[in-house]
């Protein structure tokens, strides 16, 4: 049944889900504060300057806060009534405490205040694509700063957390190094589709730093590969090791569900917990948080009943692909609006949906 007679609102509204096993899956933020710095009455009537600073341009002022990260700028806020109306009136900070909030306060509440400048995180909200593949990137993994796909943070070992003591055995790293990496304090709470409870307390480094410190270390992927072995005392921890140091051999442009499975990859112990849902904002100011089709939903219940028609699970999975794979991670991708609208055209669980609705039955 074609889509094209119904509103694109009304698809929208019936067709679209947020499903709460994944959200909930990742740091979940209720009710974030709103930063000191961008209260209203803190400053009011008051007057101040900043000095030197103050003869600068405003152009060069916000060049400056770009490079700023969230702590220091909220500092700079406070600093004077004249500070607060420089960080009010900059547009990507604003926008972050406006759309973000819950986002800040994760950096916040993991210890990665610092880490990123507010331009880095501004460039990601503004963008939509996963920068891993070429999905929508419903999320952000919080300490690379970039913004993710729920297949790519399932599979791309860069997309990955490991312990301190996991970072020494599979990088090749000492004591001495290791304190050079960025720790994340897991909050505490439950996370992945199970919802199981972290340890608490839970520090954490991320594999892509961990890994590029390993290189600088040893001098060549060779040579740390080297280093890793010499470490693993077991075939499962060479296995784990072998996969967080290899990239996926996925072109960016390719669709990661699509393609044959890239062989058994280790269980996550740490999924969900650097990563968060996020907003893009687009540059005429649209704000979306991706749209889950309820049609997959559909599909993958169908095929499991063993309902699904020969004929659509082969349009839907190719030959060298398990379909249970496929089905689920197209359940479980999000998309933007735009992609959304597109996607339902050819959904045959979302096509069933728009049949019930236009005989009633919904
Ligand atoms: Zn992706
Ligand atoms: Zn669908």
């Amino acid at each position: 049944m074609s889509t094209s007679s119904l509103k694109p609102e009304i698809l929208i509204s019936r067709l679209s889900h947020r499903p709460c096993h994944l959200i909930g899956a990742m740091i979940t933020i209720s009710d974030p504060p709103k930063p000191r710095a961008l209260a209203d009455r803190l400053w009011t009537h008051r007057v101040s300057s900043l000095g030197i600073l103050d003869r600068l341009p405003p152009e060069i002022m916000w060049m400056f806060l770009d490079l700023l990260d969230i702590q220091s700028i909220a500092r700079f806020a406070m600093v004077s009534s004249r500070g607060n109306t420089v960080v009010r009136s900059h547009r990507p900070y604003r926008d972050l405490v406006t759309f973000a909030p819950h986002v800040l306060a994760a950096f916040g509440r993991t210890g990665l205040n610092g880490l990123h400048s507010v331009a880095e995180l501004y460039a990601a909200l503004q963008t939509e694509r996963c920068a891993k593949c070429k999905e929508y990137g419903a999320f952000l993994f919080l300490p690379t700063c970039e913004r993710c796909c729920w297949e790519c943070l399932l599979c791309n070992p860069s997309l990955r957390m490991v312990t301190p003591k996991e970072a020494k055995r599979y990088f090749g790293l000492s004591e001495r190094y290791l304190h050079r990496l960025p720790t994340l304090s897991v909050i505490p709470g439950n996370y992945g589709i199970c919802g199981d409870p972290a340890p608490d307390p839970c520090k954490l480094v991320s594999v892509k730093a961990a890994r590029s410190l390993g290189l600088m270390v040893h001098g060549s992927a060779e040579k740390l590969a080297q280093a890793m072995a010499r470490r693993c005392k077991s075939t499962l921890a060479l296995i784990v090791g072998r996969y967080l140091q290899g990239e996926p051999a996925v072109a960016q442009d390719q669709d990661l569900l699509l393609m044959p499975c890239q062989g058994n990859i280790p269980t996550d112990n740490f999924f969900g917990m650097a990563s968060i849902p996020f907003p893009s904002l687009s540059r005429s100011g649209r704000v979306e948080d991706g749209l889950w089709c309820k049609g997959c939903e559909v599909t993958v219940r169908e095929h499991d009943r063993g309902r699904l028609p020969g004929d659509v699970l082969a349009a839907v999975v190719p030959p060298d692909c398990g379909p249970n794979r496929v089905l689920v991670g197209l359940e479980r991708r999000a998309r933007s609006r735009e992609s959304f609208l597109e996607h339902i055209k050819h959904c045959y669980g979302a096509r069933k949906l728009v049949a019930e609705l236009k005989t009633g039955n919904s």
